[in-house]
């Protein structure tokens, strides 16, 4: 007989079926054990009797079985549906699971390799699969290239404070905090392009939206301008969060998310600029001096003023990255996207193309040109206008899924104290 997904029993009514996974639950009662079959698709109650309640009694759960029965329709299973056991067999009688009831957030990360097959664990993974996916789907259906940079880098992008050096055969080397300076060379030979990679920041502070190992979606489109790069980030968002609306209910459901909160997430979003976000954030007792970035506690307020995504822009030039356009009163081209209980899932920007602005900015920060190798040349050769955007994508799968860490959005996190499992 050929194995089908539990998900596929209600079509099975009557009828014969043979089914292979875990064992969930595990109940043995007078005469019957009752056990709750898990594959990836989906759940089902089995009632093992006679012969078969001897080989199905003693099994612990997570044990590896398979099962011949007959599917009956049956109101007291969960689900709906049970299989009777004809023929019970053991793959691998699994010895006691450590993972029990009501055990520490700390504790699940120790035992992650274990805890990745758990409900809440395989909905989130599902959903994450779907994000990359719809990502991919976006750029493609809009005529992107994917483009691939490189992970060993000479220079920082993002600051010198999370940089990861690496011993490069005796020559300092980093780990790419970006593609960003790459993808800038890059455009003038393919002018729409983008990339799914992991980014890496020493973060050192353990908060619950970083890591140090982190997927980052990027995009870099010559030509284009700051409004529309707004557009397509926003479009962007929304398209990832439809596809989750439209593949993923059940698995929504597992994890509690409020689905008419992310039916909201349509464009456009509130758009406001830094100055007008400190006035507002004023108005609800949040005083931030002019001149310093948003906190997370900030972002998070902001959002919870609209219900749903924000886009902030024209931050003050100190607090934003030398490459972002001038904009007047000492503004850049720059936002940053905030969504509802995470804050900044992304941050874009038009990028100054003036080579002079550029040497003024940097020089501000301490460094020059040459500490930029390649890049000055990208501002030499044809220069014109152009604008992109990193999302986090970890970040965004802690968002749709709302979970209170990013540590619950990857299979493996890394982090500052975690390098294992
Ligand atoms: P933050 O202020 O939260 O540290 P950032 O300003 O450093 O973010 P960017 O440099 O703009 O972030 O990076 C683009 C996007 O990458 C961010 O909007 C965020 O979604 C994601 N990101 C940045 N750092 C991390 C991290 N350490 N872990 C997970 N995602 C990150
Ligand atoms: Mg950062």
């Amino acid at each position: 007989m050929k194995f089908e997904e539990i998900r596929k029993v209600p079509d099975y009514d009557g009828k014969k079926i043979a089914l292979r996974g875990w064992v969930y639950r595990h109940r043995a009662g007078k005469g019957v054990v009752f056990i709750v079959l898990r594959d990836s698709t989906g759940t089902v109650q089995c009632t093992a009797k006679g012969k078969e309640y001897e080989k199905a009694e003693p099994l612990l759960i997570e044990s590896a079985i398979t099962i011949e029965g007959t599917v009956k329709k049956d109101e007291r299973a969960p689900g709906g549906y049970e299989v009777q056991v004809d023929k019970l067999g053991i793959v691998h009688a699994a010895e006691r699971f450590p993972i029990t009831k009501d055990q520490s957030k700390e504790f699940l990360r120790d035992v992650r390799h274990l805890w990745v097959r758990s409900q809440p664990m395989a909905a989130t993974l599902k959903i994450r699969s779907t994000v990359f996916g719809a990502i991919d789907d976006f750029f493609r259906d809009r005529g992107y290239y994917e483009f691939q940079s490189p992970i060993f880098t000479m220079t920082a992008a993002e600051g010198g404070s999370t940089l990861f050096e690496v011993d490069y055969f005796g020559k300092k080397a980093f780990l790419a905090q970006t593609w960003q300076l790459y993808a800038e060379a890059a455009i003038f030979g393919l002018e729409k392009i983008y990339t799914i990679a992991p980014s890496f920041r020493a973060e050192k502070s353990s908060t619950s939206r970083h890591l140090t190992e982190f997927w980052h979606a990027e995009v870099e489109t010559a030509w284009q301008d700051f409004d529309a790069l707004q557009k397509q980030g926003e479009e962007l968002v929304s398209f990832i969060v439809q596809r989750v609306l439209e593949g993923h209910r059940a698995e929504l459901e597992i994890l509690g998310v409020d689905i008419k909160a992310l039916e909201k997430v349509k464009p456009p979003f509130p758009r406001l600029t830094y100055k007008e976000a400190l006035e507002k954030l004023e108005k609800h007792g949040m005083k931030v001096p002019y001149g310093k970035d948003l906190r997370t506690k900030e972002e998070k307020k902001l959002c919870a003023m609209y219900g749903k995504p924000v886009i902030v822009t024209h931050y003050p030039k100190e607090v934003k990255a030398f490459y972002m356009k001038e904009a007047p009163g000492d503004t850049v081209l720059g936002f940053d996207m905030l969504v509802p209980h995470v804050g900044e899932i992304i941050g874009g920007s038009e990028r100054e193309t003036s080579i002079e602005e550029l040497e003024k900015r940097l020089a501000k920060e301490g460094e020059t040109f040459e500490d930029y190798g390649f890049y000055m040349d990208t501002r030499k050769y044809g220069s014109v206008p152009h604008s992109g955007l990193g999302l986090g994508i970890d970040r965004v799968v802690q968002w749709i899924c709302g979970l209170d860490s990013i540590h619950e959005a990857i299979g493996f996190p890394r982090t500052m104290d975690r390098i294992s499992p």
